[in-house]
Order: structure tokens, then C-alpha cells, then sequence
């Protein structure tokens, strides 16, 4: 390898090798043990942290009232996989979900597994990578991206979450109840002791310090409305955080 062709030495997301990342996704096997990487048991706790972190975001719209929420009109599972969150959260809260997902032979398991009436309520299937995804504009309540963007670079994730702001629906000031529209990031964190991001060669992605997200969120001229730690996962895995982000 050249060293001189490094854009920025030492910094972890130099290293991230998109067709590498492919490659990998496309040997794993197209079912729950292969997307959490051999933790499947953990699904259950993550799609229960989604769910309540939700709720209490679309509640926090509401001002106290305790009517049951409306459901969402249009939201995108992004890095989806084999729409393990499509079926496990956003079909429970969403009219429609598009979802992009770069390797087809998981949107193609995804696909085959739902009901005739489940499919009806799958909008746009995108078969790339986040890098390339433009999401139409005003259109999405919700753009969910959950153990994904470690497979973008810095400067690549900040583009893309720009091009996310501009995807988030418009909350109309002539609907006094209008609902408000969200983009979501639920990552494993980094637990180097000098804050560092870490790359994992495996994959070719990096896991990246809740310093780093925040710093790019503000970058992307996002603001940070709540951040929530995953709790209830096994010791050994990495921590998780979900955060939720909207227009400056
Ligand atoms: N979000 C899903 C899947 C997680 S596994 C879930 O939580 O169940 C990580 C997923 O990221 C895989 O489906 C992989 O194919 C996808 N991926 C890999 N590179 C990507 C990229 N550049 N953009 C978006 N997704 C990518």
C-alpha cells in the first residue's frame, strides 16, 4: 500500500474499503444471526430500546396528551438488511417503509418473507449504499439508520446526513397538530481510551466515539433533540446509543 496516498493518517475511517465491506456482507448468511454478527438473542432488547425511544420522541410532540399516536405516513429503514427493524419496529408505526440496502440478496430474503398484505405497505427498495442514496426531499417522518454508517467515511457520512435533512418532512404550520419528523442513528460506540475511532478489517468499517457523531452531526447542520443509551445488552458487545436528529 502507498502510505503517501493516505488522505488522513491515523485517522480510522481512512482505512474503510467500501467493495471490501460488500464482499464481506455478501458471504454472511441472510438471517438475524447474520446481521447483529452472531448475537441474535439481542434483537429482541434492541427492537424494545427502538420502540420505547420512539414512543417518547413522538410523544414529546404531543405535549402530555395520552391519545394514542398517529401513525407515521412514510419512513425509510436504511442499511436494512433483511428488514429486521422494517418488521420488528417501523411496520408496527408507519403506513410505508422504503428501504435501501446495498447487498440484494438480503432486500430479496426481505421481500420473500412478507405477507401479500405486508408487501403492499413497502414503498421504494434502493439496492445501495448510503454514500449514493439521495432521499427524495420533504418526504420521510422517520429516516431510521441503525448499525450501518460505520460503513461510511466522515466526510461521506456528513454529505449523507445533509442530503437526510433535506429528505425529512416538512411540519405544516397551517395543521396545528401537525407531527414533527425525525432522523434517527443507533450505533455501537467506541470504548477506546483515548476516544479514538476503531476500524474492524472484518468488515471494513468503523465504530465511531459518540465525540466523533456529534462532532459530524453539527457538521451536517444537524441538532441533536435526545440521545439515549441501549441498556440490557450482554457486557462484552460494544455500547449502543440512539440519537435523534433535526434541521438546525
Ligand atoms: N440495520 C440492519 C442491518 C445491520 S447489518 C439491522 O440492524 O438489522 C449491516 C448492514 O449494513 C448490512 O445489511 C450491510 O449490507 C449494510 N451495508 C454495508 N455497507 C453499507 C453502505 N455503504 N451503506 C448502507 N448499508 C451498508
Amino acid at each position: 500500500m502507498d502510505m503517501t496516498a493516505d488522505p488522513a493518517p491515523g485517522r480510522a475511517d481512512a482505512a474503510i474499503n467500501q467493495d471490501h465491506a460488500l464482499r464481506y456482507w455478501n458471504s454472511v448468511s441472510s438471517d438475524v444471526n447474520g446481521m447483529l454478527g452472531g448475537f441474535p438473542q439481542t434483537t429482541r432488547i434492541d427492537l424494545q430500546g427502538s420502540s420505547n425511544f420512539l414512543t417518547k420522541l413522538r410523544r414529546g410532540n404531543q405535549r402530555g396528551v395520552k391519545q394514542s399516536l398517529l401513525p407515521l405516513r412514510r419512513v425509510a429503514d436504511c442499511g436494512a438488511g433483511i428488514g429486521r427493524i422494517t418488521k420488528g419496529l417501523l411496520f408496527g408505526v408507519a403506513e410505508k417503509v422504503d428501504v435501501v440496502e446495498p447487498v440484494k440478496k438480503f432486500t430479496d430474503e426481505f421481500i420473500a418473507s412478507l405477507t401479500e398484505e405486508d408487501k403492499a405497505r413497502v414503498g421504494e427498495v434502493h439496492n445501495l449504499g448510503l454514500q449514493d442514496w439521495v432521499p427524495e426531499k420533504g418526504a420521510y417522518d422517520v429516516i431510521w439508520n441503525q448499525w450501518c454508517l460505520g460503513h461510511l467515511t466522515d466526510d461521506q457520512l456528513v454529505a449523507y446526513l445533509q442530503r437526510c435533512k433535506d429528505g425529512l418532512r416538512k411540519r405544516d404550520p397551517a395543521v396545528s397538530d401537525d407531527t414533527d419528523s425525525w432522523i434517527v442513528v443507533k450505533e455501537n460506540m467506541s470504548t477506546n481510551i483515548y476516544g479514538d475511532d476503531i476500524y474492524d478489517p472484518e468488515d471494513s468499517s468503523v465504530t465511531r466515539s459518540d465525540t466523533n457523531f456529534r462532532k459530524i452531526f453539527r457538521k451536517a447542520g444537524l441538532r441533536l433533540i435526545t440521545t439515549q443509551e441501549q441498556k440490557g445488552f450482554p457486557k462484552d458487545l460494544y455500547p449502543v446509543r440512539m440519537y435523534a436528529l433535526k434541521p438546525e
